[in-house]
């Protein structure tokens, strides 16, 4: 029996092989769905079009695939969902504009809604997301919706005005990735984008949305990578060059404040009016406060060293071998993830409990 693996697969394995068992094999999922996954999903979607597609608008293909995605079978509707799980960094009140802040209000028929979440967010403080009404929920997830929504927006517009012009050519987009060793193990995946880039070096990329800078040596030890580049390198000039896109979640704000009646540029002062004098009075006039939000974009691009590529192959096929002999033994250093979230599994594992999980029925071959 060969194995068939997806990138994302061999990398839960490598994280944890019982999380792997419980998720490919036996196929339990938890029932919550973190907004990081779907939100990669629908920006990912956005900037392919942007990248091939002259007809079709990157920001409506957002708009839906930001609103309706696939949750374990069933087809869901994202802003009102209370499956979904933001994380706090998500959430930026600035970022909304009145029309979200209107669309809040009037939904959830609250009359001051930037008073209302901030009062949510200290009794989710308190009592964790759990603890919330089924109404507080849909709130708190509808208004991080919303602030996700901008970032979308933001995102394509800064991939549109500082990475296309980068790009020399686009020579793939979602470019199929089959790698196969001699026991006929394959490994899949699609590489979100291989092009020429300005200085004519033929580049794999991939795109990341992440709320934390990447390290600079992250194309060099990533896995991911070097199995695109593994399958891809012969199609594309034998090309050594692999890279990340890191679209940044921290939405830089670019605030500065003038004063509504002279103009004056306070950005940065701490007065309470204008202290602008004019004519040997002080303006005191009322700040306005304005954003410039920008998205702000990490592009690491590295040579994918032939070691790094090798070890990576090599770890596919003892992934392989250990799968085929249901291998899967708990790695409980994976039982709390770096981002301080437990792994789903985690009362499976350690109650043997399924709360919080279902179990999809078995895949048709
Ligand atoms: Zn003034």
């Amino acid at each position: 029996m060969s194995v068939r693996l997806s990138h994302s697969a061999s990398s839960r394995f490598q994280n944890c092989p019982q999380d792997y068992k419980y998720w490919y094999i036996d196929r339990y999922r938890p029932i919550t769905q973190s907004a990081a996954l779907l939100f990669g999903s629908a920006v990912d979607a956005a900037i392919t079009t942007l990248l091939v597609s002259k007809e079709k608008s990157p920001e409506a293909i957002f708009a839906f695939m930001w609103r309706f995605q696939d949750l374990n079978g069933e087809r869901i509707y994202l802003p009102t969902s209370v499956n979904i799980v933001y994380s706090d960094s998500d959430w930026d009140k600035d970022l909304l504009v009145d029309e979200d802040w209107k669309t809040i209000s009037e939904k959830f028929e609250v009359a001051d809604p930037q008073e209302h979440i901030k009062s949510l967010y200290a009794l989710k403080k308190e009592v964790g997301f759990k603890g919330l009404s089924y109404d507080q929920k849909q709130v708190l997830n509808f208004a991080n919706w919303h602030c996700l929504y901008r970032k979308g927006l933001l995102m394509i517009d800064a991939v549109r005005k500082k990475i296309l012009p980068q790009i020399k050519e686009v020579l793939g987009v979602q470019v199929y990735v089959k790698l196969k060793n001699s026991e006929d193990d394959m490994i899949v995946g699609y590489a979100d984008l291989v092009c020429k880039w300005k200085d004519d070096r033929i580049i794999i990329f991939d795109f990341k949305t992440s709320s934390r800078t990447y390290e600079e040596d992250s194309v060099l030890t990533s896995p991911q990578l070097s199995l695109y580049l593994h399958g891809l390198s012969s199609q594309y000039n034998n090309t050594r060059f692999a890279g990340y896109i890191v679209l940044n979640k921290r939405v830089d704000k670019n605030k500065t404040k003038k004063c509504s009646k002279c103009q004056f540029d306070g950005t940065g002062m701490r007065h309470k009016t204008c202290p602008n004098e004019i004519e040997a009075r002080r303006c005191d006039g009322d700040w306005i406060e304005v954003i410039d939000p920008e998205v702000f974009i990490q592009t690491i691009i590295s040579e994918i060293p032939s070691r790094t590529e090798d070890i990576v192959i090599e770890n596919m096929d003892n992934v392989n071998t250990a799968i085929k002999h249901n291998n899967f033994p708990r790695n409980f250093n994976s039982c709390h993830t770096r981002w301080g979230t437990l792994c789903p599994f985690f009362n499976k594992c350690f109650r043997d409990s399924n709360e919080g999980l279902i179990q999809l029925e078995a895949k048709k071959d």
